[in-house]
């Protein structure tokens, strides 16, 4: 009996010791949840997103709150309980909250602002409330626009030209341009807090309905103001070229013996299909690798130069009707111009630049693309083969190439292409020294 009563003792002891270790070490654990945030600027504009992560590794998270702060205002974005159990405690042990606010509907106003966090966890101390934890993350809240002036006057445009804007920018922007209707044309820095950008309207478009210079500041605040424009008058030649069998038979199965899917059945359906097809995906391949921003600084110091000695077979902005056999077939956009010499001429770079493609394009042939800078860039389509690398510099008036008819060409020439940031436009502009000094150079020359 004895020995029983010793037994329990020794049990109730060791449950007391239990309890008490389990309360002190476990219940009463003084390790404050953790918190941090994710995502905040440290200039914040009109719309503030963030992230908040609380973790609370022993007794669980039992609730959380998140403040803004300015001066003596203290605003209440969000709060949280968690569900505690006496003696589980909580089972929520990270939580991740995204938070997109406001900050101007929440009462607060340019300058030094906070995010205030407040954490519990499910320890018993302080009296059952728990370890709180707080911590503040500073930023600054910047709601003006970034200030832009004109520097340009007056910005004479035409269906397939261009055009210089240059203008003013009075702080550091994240993005800065020029839209004309729905292109965007970015702008490029240069001294003082100018910028250039190069704008080209497409020949397709016969209305201009957006002209604007946009900037937006690393707090997100943008200013989009109108650029004053007088819209040219420019007609393009509507051209009807008629398809020979002896054409088909001889330029189709270059196509046919590259692109598998080019097999229609006959040889019109193939023309039909590499003429429309594979011309709309050959031009988005000029489009995308001419709109990323240039690689060089801008290298023009006159007009471009053209095939030397050489007639022109056909103009850039020509509206192309096919008929075979009399019937209307298909119908393209002729987007350069086309200049012949005497077979396999050498072509020299127009103006010095950096090559960004040098390889097979479809109706293009053998094709080179260079950078000039400023997001300008000239195309040359035919070649014989390919005579340069992508990544190389060539100087003004350099063999890149020698003139021959790859690709969708009936006879030896160059198909020339001068593109603005993605946009096909008339070399014609170019290759005149008037235009490109009234133009180009002599509105940069004192920003260079
Ligand atoms: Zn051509």
């Amino acid at each position: 009996m004895k020995t029983f009563l010793k037994v329990l003792i020794l049990i109730l002891l060791l449950a007391i010791c239990g309890a008490a270790v389990f309360i002190f070490f476990i219940k009463l654990e003084s390790e404050a949840p953790n918190i941090t945030v994710e995502g905040l600027p440290e200039l914040a504009g009109r719309k503030l997103t963030f992230t908040v992560r609380v973790s609370d590794e022993r007794s669980g998270l039992r609730g959380l709150k998140v403040y803004l702060l300015q001066g003596k205002k203290r605003v209440l974005l969000k709060e949280e309980a968690y569900p505690v159990s006496f003696l589980k405690g909580s089972t929520v042990h990270a939580k991740a909250l995204s938070l997109t606010v406001s900050p101007v509907e929440k009462g607060l106003s340019e300058g030094p602002a906070a995010l205030l966090i407040e954490a519990t966890d499910a320890s018993w101390r302080n009296h059952l409330q728990g370890n709180l934890a707080t911590q503040r993350f500073a930023f600054t809240l910047d709601l003006t626009p970034p200030r832009v002036t004109l520097v340009s006057r007056i910005i004479y445009i035409a269906r397939g030209g261009s055009a210089l804007v240059l203008y003013r920018v009075g702080e550091e922007v994240s993005r800065t341009g020029v839209f004309l209707n729905e292109h965007f044309f970015r702008g490029y820095p240069l001294k003082e807090g100018a910028y250039a950008a190069l704008v080209a309207l497409p020949v397709f478009e016969t209305q201009v309905k957006r002209f604007t210079v946009f900037a937006e500041d690393k707090a997100g605040n943008r200013l989009e103001i109108p650029v004053s424009y007088y819209l040219q008058r420019r007609r393009y030649p509507r051209v009807k070229m008629r398809l020979s069998d002896r054409f088909l038979s001889v330029k189709m199965p270059e196509f046919l013996s590259r692109y598998p899917e080019a097999q229609k059945g006959g040889l019109l359906e193939t023309f039909i299909w590499v003429n429309e097809i594979l011309r709309r995906r050959n031009n988005q391949t000029i489009a995308k690798l001419t709109s990323k921003p240039s690689q060089t600084s801008f290298t023009l110091t006159g007009a471009l130069k053209a095939l030397p000695r050489s007639a022109k077979r056909a103009d850039f902005g020509e509206h192309r009707s096919y008929y075979y056999r009399g019937r209307k077939v298909s119908e393209a956009w002729h987007l350069g111009l086309d200049l012949a010499s005497v077979a396999r001429s050498p072509v020299p770079a127009a103006a010095s630049g950096k090559v960004i493609f040098a390889d097979y394009l479809g109706i293009y042939g053998n094709t080179v693309i260079l950078d000039h800078g400023l997001g300008l860039y000239t195309l040359y389509a035919h070649l014989a083969g390919i005579e340069v690398q992508v990544g190389q510099e060539v100087s003004a008036g350099e063999t890149i190439g020698h003139t021959d008819t790859t690709g969708l060409a009936g006879g030896d020439h160059l198909h020339f292409s001068v593109l603005v940031q993605g946009v096909f436009v008339t070399p014609i502009e170019w290759f005149d020294p008037r235009w490109v000094k009234v133009r180009i150079l002599g509105p940069l020359e004192a920003y260079r």
